[in-house]
């Protein structure tokens, strides 16, 4: 009787995956099905909420941070008392190390304690309720200047971190777009302390999902503001660390970077 009721138990709730490999950077999106209470899952010694999906549906997108060690993972289901398991691989992404030379009016700059605070903030939002909806949108058109997860070294120094989105190269003053719906969680100017960043837009899209617009010329929209795929957030520019003008684009899933090429052109 132990052994049917321990397989029982085991089978009470179903977990989906829609891959068992991603590379560092990407992410995984799983969904648990049969429970009605919100369900946690654990990996990497990090607790994740999932999110509302549908009837009895649960779903999270499980970030792969881009430093992740390459192997071998346990995802962990909890509902109540039961558990189940399920093993994912992270395979590395090999991107090199990119130089980046800044001349000496960028080379003083380093985020002030605001920046930092309120970006951080901003990046860990994980609201209830799906605000996005449809196929992710590229910002702006143009050429991707530089890649997700390239390591950094400036002006011929050590690896400082790696580069947490796509630089999408553009004309100073090019409309940019919101990559879908959401809400304006951080809009964030030069004269407030921006220095890094530059003039910043950070929209939540729900359910763990925020996206970040960065060095923009102006700024189109306000704090709290809805905003629907498509609507303009800004224009580019190069302001705070910036080279040329250029749209930084970045994604955090529960406050952690991942590729933005994962949602353009994809629907979730
Ligand atoms: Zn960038």
């Amino acid at each position: 009787m132990t052994f049917f009721s321990s397989v029982i138990s085991h089978n009470v709730f179903l977990r989906n995956i829609d891959h068992t490999q991603r590379e560092q950077g990407q992410f995984f999106s799983v969904t648990v099905a049969g429970v009605s209470a919100q369900p946690m899952l654990n990996v990497m010694d990090r607790s994740l909420r999932m999110f509302r999906h549908a009837d009895s549906l649960w779903r999270a997108f499980v970030p792969v941070e881009n430093m992740t060690p390459p192997g071998i993972y346990t995802l962990f289901f909890r509902n109540n008392k039961e558990e189940q398991r399920l093993e994912v691989a992270v395979t590395p992404n090999n991107r090199p190390v990119q130089k980046i030379h800044l001349d000496s009016s960028k080379t003083g700059l380093h985020a002030t304690e605001i920046e930092k605070s309120r970006v951080k903030v901003a990046l860990h939002t994980e609201t209830s309720e799906q605000l996005f909806m449809g196929v992710f949108r590229r910002p702006v058109s143009g050429r991707t200047s530089s890649l997700f997860g390239l390591q950094r070294s400036y002006n011929g120094g050590p690896v400082e971190g790696y580069h947490k989105g796509i630089d999408i190269s553009a004309p100073q003053g090019t409309p940019v777009q919101c990559t879908a719906s959401g809400k304006v969680i951080l809009t964030g100017a030069v004269e407030e302390g921006f220095l890094v960043h530059g003039n910043t837009v950070i929209i939540d899209h729900g359910q763990g999902v925020v996206s970040v617009y960065l060095h923009l010329s102006s700024i189109a929209v306000h704090e709290g503001q809805s905003v629907e795929a498509g609507e303009i957030l800004g224009n580019v520019g190069h302001t705070g660390i910036s080279t040329a003008p250029h749209l930084h684009w970045g994604f955090y899933l529960y406050g952690t970077s991942v590729d933005p090429e994962l949602f353009e052109g994809h629907e979730l």
